[in-house]
């Protein structure tokens, strides 16, 4: 914790809250994300610690990267330092588009789409054992500085041994959730290649391909596979990807 000065909040999400800060050593700008772990069970705390040392292993120039984590015990918190992105998340860019009512230019949208996959790629074909990501949406996809794209918040994923292809547990966020996502039977790394369709289709149209009231009106839309087709303004080769 002395290594490192606080700089500011940044915000808030599901599992914990991001502050920027300032390691001490040489002045580089990182961001930790605070985990309170006082009411987690014991299993719970273990599965945390496997997913920050998944996190360690994956190093790629479109991943967020890991630094180090910290336990604070007296205060029952985890601090997971990492890369800070300085152009902010994809879904802060869709929502500014919608204000100005504007588009995604397509070139944009293939730069995005083709450094997430690069990025899954990565972790999909990981020689220890396949790294699913699970939550991949537009909040998790940030730009650097160099408006570089990164895929960050791995904090759902786990790793598949070799042995066993499947993973089963349930999360991921609904808008996105694959068709066996919903049928809870066993899923892969196929179910992190719908949600990039669905992001990708949200890049041009600047909301979800499949959206409804109700988790159950939302799962009969997405089994049904069936979405409306994106401008004419995007080529044709783009509507055949999301398609595919
Ligand atoms: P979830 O908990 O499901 O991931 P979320 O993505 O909205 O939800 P967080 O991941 O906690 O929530 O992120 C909170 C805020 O911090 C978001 O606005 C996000 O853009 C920002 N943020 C997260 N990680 C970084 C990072 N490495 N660099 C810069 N900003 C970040
Ligand atoms: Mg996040």
């Amino acid at each position: 914790m002395e290594n490192y000065e606080l700089i500011c909040p940044i915000g808030k999400g599901n599992f914990g809250s991001i502050s920027k800060i300032r390691r001490k050593s040489d002045q580089k700008i990182l961001v930790w994300k605070q985990l309170d772990y006082s009411r987690m069970s014991e299993k719970e705390k273990q599965q945390i610690v496997s997913e920050v040392n998944i996190l360690r292993e994956l190093k790629h120039p479109n991943i967020v990267r890991y630094y180090d984590r910290i336990i604070d015990k007296k205060h029952a918190t985890i601090y997971i330092i990492m890369e800070y992105c300085e152009g902010g998340d994809i879904n802060q860019l869709i929502k500014q588009c919608k204000k100005s009512k504007e588009f995604i230019s397509e070139d944009i949208i293939w730069k995005i789409f083709t450094q997430v996959v690069l990025a899954l790629h990565a972790c999909h074909t990981k020689k220890e054992g396949k790294v699913l990501h699970r939550d991949i949406k537009a909040s998790n996809v940030f730009l650097d500085a160099d408006k570089n794209v990164k895929l960050g918040d791995f904090g759902l994923s786990k790793v598949l041994s070799n042995e066993s292809n499947f993973a089963y547990s349930h999360v991921g966020t609904p808008y996105y959730m694959s068709p066996e996502q919903i049928d809870e039977v066993r899923y892969n790394e196929k179910s992190d290649i719908w949600s990039l369709g669905c992001f990708l289709y949200e890049l041009t149209t600047l909301h979800p391909p499949f959206e409804a009231r109700t988790q159950l009106s939302l799962a009969t839309k997405i089994k049904s596979g069936n979405i409306e087709k994106i401008n004419q303004r995007y080529s044709e080769e783009l509507w055949r990807v999301i398609t595919w």
